[in-house]
Formats: structure tokens, sequence, C-alpha cells
């Protein structure tokens, strides 16, 4: 297929509620398949579900999308040729368009109660035939109603385009019954405003995720019925699996949710690469990509068909190598949201052993909440106290500083006989208050010296 420079794609997700993951995903294709045609990235609001839909979460996505450095070219909050780009702002548009496909007798107004709908919707299942509504509207209209839906009059066939991932789709539109385009309270349904304003705002390619790809013949059907050009190209996305294979639900899967990721303490750059690679596959053992190499090598004919498993273990891993990647000053920098109790001279001062041990930024707390929190003096026996008392007198006059401390302290290991780790648990134990901690002369320089004297000599007096 000639892509030209014209390309225009968008993202269109519904307000509904926090950020999704596959909202990231859907967007981070777009912009690469964007930029590498130096075309237009658009962000939609799909907002015409009254019931659903709030402007905090309409937030929330600008919030990810921003973190995520997936800027947006045109958008709700940055206008530009096709706005309005809320679909709650173009309502006029769909109803215009409807009236149009109504005085073509292309659709026709559905006066039927959810009751009687659901009654044929029984019928059918008692028949075990697929249900389809009967068009009762279209060729016996009630005469005496004033409430009604718009629906489209599928005019069968079959229905076939070019999947950029799937290749060659048909579907059989005579299994599609008639379906509403303008519900009973003047509101568009998805199928209808979507394609509509694909087609008015000039939209080349839809990349979305799978889970649009039975919609694609009703939209298409919709785009030929108002005389819209098809978008040139299609992508679906294959699915993003829960950790555990089951669908992704915003209830039950963490990883459903954008802003966990942040507050986690993953770095937006390596969950970027983390989904990149998630759907699609470079066909080399490189898994480290920059934006730009992304930009250069993605393509859409070496992405998956198959569901996409989320693996923490992975993700966990990459984000570990993008820590150990940030210079020291960017890395205290990302961390110092973290850690608002301590100063930057202090953060600095832990960078070394935390770069080599984090895997994401919260870690940072854990490693380090013992600066701020007084942990609880163990008790200890006599031998052990003994140890401990060793090690306030070597680390007495020394310079405060993990160096010089760590020679003090092995001086002092060499001369208890005991091995290294029988000599610095009692230590970590007596200052963190836990099992894990940075090595022990780090440990002990980013706590001021008479603190962590002070807390050494607090356990041999307990
Ligand atoms: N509002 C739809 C969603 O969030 C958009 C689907 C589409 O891209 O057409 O899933």
């Amino acid at each position: 297929m000639a892509v030209s420079d014209s390309v225009r794609v968008r993202i269109a997700p519904s307000p509904t509620g926090f950020a999704h993951l596959g909202t990231a995903s859907t967007a981070l294709y777009n912009v690469l398949f964007a930029r590498q045609n130096n075309g237009t990235f658009v962000l939609r609001v799909d907002d015409t579900d009254l019931e659903r839909n709030r402007p905090e979460y309409e937030q929330l996505i600008y919030e990810s999308l921003h973190w995520l450095r997936l800027e947006w070219d045109e958008g709700p909050d940055k206008s530009g040729p096709y706005e309005p780009y809320r679909q709650s702002e173009r309502l006029d548009t769909y109803r215009e368009l409807a009236a149009r496909l109504l005085a073509e007798e292309k659709a026709y107004r559905c006066y039927c109660t959810p009751e009687e709908l659901e009654a044929e919707r029984r019928q059918a299942q008692l028949e075990k035939r697929p249900y389809k509504y009967s068009r009762r509207c279209l060729t016996d209209p009630p005469k005496d109603r004033s409430v009604f839906a718009v629906r489209f009059k599928v005019p069968g066939g079959e229905v076939k385009f070019t999947d950029m991932i799937r290749g060659e789709m048909k579907f059989d539109a005579d299994l599609i019954g008639d379906f509403i385009i303008i519900k009973s309270d003047t509101y568009p349904t998805y199928q209808f405003a979507s394609p509509v304003d694909d087609a008015l705002m000039k939209i080349t390619h839809v990349i979305r995720g799978e889970e649009h790809l039975s919609n694609t013949p009703y939209q298409l059907m919709l785009v030929d019925a108002l005389g819209y050009e098809r978008p040139a190209g299609y992508a679906h996305m294959p699915l993003i699996l829960a950790h555990d294979g089951a669908k992704l639900s915003k209830r039950r899967h963490p990883e459903a949710n954008l802003a966990l990721f942040k507050e986690q303490g993953y770095l937006p750059e390596a969950l970027i690469n983390y989904l990149a690679l998630l759907g699609w596959n470079p066909g080399t053992e490189q898994e480290i990509f920059s934006f730009d190499e992304l930009v250069r090598e993605f393509s859409f004919d070496r992405v998956q068909h198959a569901g996409a498993r989320f693996d923490w273990e992975k993700l966990d891993w990459m984000n570990g190598e993008y820590i150990r990647m940030l210079d020291d000053g960017e890395l205290a920098g990302r961390l110092k949201p973290f850690l608002p109790q301590l100063d930057e001279a202090t953060i600095r001062c832990a960078i070394p052993p935390l770069k080599t041990r984090m895997h994401k930024l919260a870690q940072g707390v854990d490693y380090l909440d013992y600066l701020w929190l007084d942990p609880q003096p163990p008790a200890l026996d006599g031998d052990t106290k003994e140890r401990v008392r060793r090690a306030v007198e070597a680390l007495q006059d020394v310079a405060w500083e993990p160096q010089a401390i760590e020679v003090a302290l092995e001086q002092a290991v060499a001369a208890s006989g005991v091995s290294k780790g029988k000599f610095y648990t009692p230590l970590r134990d007596v200052l963190t208050g836990k099992k894990v901690s940075l090595p022990i002369h780090y440990t002990l320089a980013l706590l001021p010296k008479e603190a962590a004297l002070s807390r050494l000599r607090g356990a041999i007096d307990n």
C-alpha cells in the first residue's frame, strides 16, 4: 500500500475511567506510524457515553500520554483544522448526517421499546438462531409513537478490507442486523460517530485494538453509505492480556491502570520500549530500543496476531536496564519526587548502590525510609552487642563517607574473627530494622554520623 506523506492517524479514547494501558499501547503504535511517515497524530475524545464520561478522566488520559511523551498534533486541548475534537461537541454533525441517511432511505426510524427488542432477542434464542433486528419499523412502523432511534439499513453482502497486520479480511454483512446509529436520547452510537469523524478528520489509517476488528465492517458500510472515501488502511493490534493470561480488566489487573506505572517508578521510556515489544517482534535479539530506533524499525508486518501477555518480570528487567542507563544526576532527579523527605545531597550519595539494585524508582523508598523512620532497636544477645560495640569504636573517628567507613569496618571484621555477614547483620538490623539494605557502609554514610552512632549505641544499651 502506498503511504503518502499526508498520513493522519488518531486515537479515540473514551474518558470513562482511569487511563488504560491499552490506550498507551494504541497511542504508541499510532505515533510510531505517524512519525515514520511525517504524518499527523490526532487525539480525539470519544465522549458520547453521557452516563460514564467524566472530564477528570479526560485529564488523566492527557496526563498519562504526556508522561509517556506520546504527544499529539491535534486534539481538544490543541485545536486544529478539523476541530472540535471532542465528540460531545460534534453532535449537530452526527444528527445532520443521520438526517441525510434517513432522507436517502439508507436509515430509518425505529420506535421499538427496549422490552420489545428484548422479546425479539429471546425469541431468537429460543429458536436457536442468531439474533438480527426484525426490521419491523422498516416494514410496518407504528403510527402512534414519537420516541425513536435511528437504525442503519444494512445493505448486506460481503464487506472486505485489508488489515495491515492480518491481511485480507472478509465479513458477511448478511449476518449483521440493522444497527442503531442515533439513540433515542439523540446521541450517536460509537459505531456511527467513529467512522464519521475518521472521515471528516481525514484519517488515513485506523490503528486500534483487536477488540474493534468486528466493528470495522459496520463502520465501512456507513462510510460507503455516506459516500466518504474509506481509510487507506486499518491495523488491528493484538489484545494485551493480563499477566494471568485473562483479558485485561480494569478491576482485577493493576497493570491495566497507566497511573500505576508512574506511581511505582517505571520510567516512561522503559514502558514505551516494553509496550513496543509487547505486540511487535523486531526480528532480531535486540530488546532495548530508543524511541528513534523504534520509529526507524517498527513495521506492522512484524506485529503478532495473537494476544500479548503482560509480563511484569520482563518489564522490571527492562526498567532496571533503563535506570542503569541514566546518569547519576538524572537518576537523582527522577528519584526526588519519591523521596520528599531527603535532601539532594543524600539522594546523590545513595545513587551508586541504588542504581545497581533498583528495578523501579519506588524501591528507593524501601531502601531509604530508615533515614526518616526511627526503627525499633532490636534486643541483641551479649556476643552481638560486643560486635556492635566494636563497630562503634571503629567508626568513631572515621571520616563520614562510604569508602572510609568500609575500610574501618573491614578492619573491625578482621579483628573480630567472625564473618562479614555475621558482623554486619546486627548493624543492618539496628540501623534499618530490615533484612535487606544497601551495603552497610552506604547504610551508615547516608545517616548523619551522630544519628548512626546513636542508633548503634542505643542497641548496646538496650
Ligand atoms: N472509543 C473507542 C475506544 O476507546 C475508540 C475505538 C476506535 O479506535 O475506533 O475503544
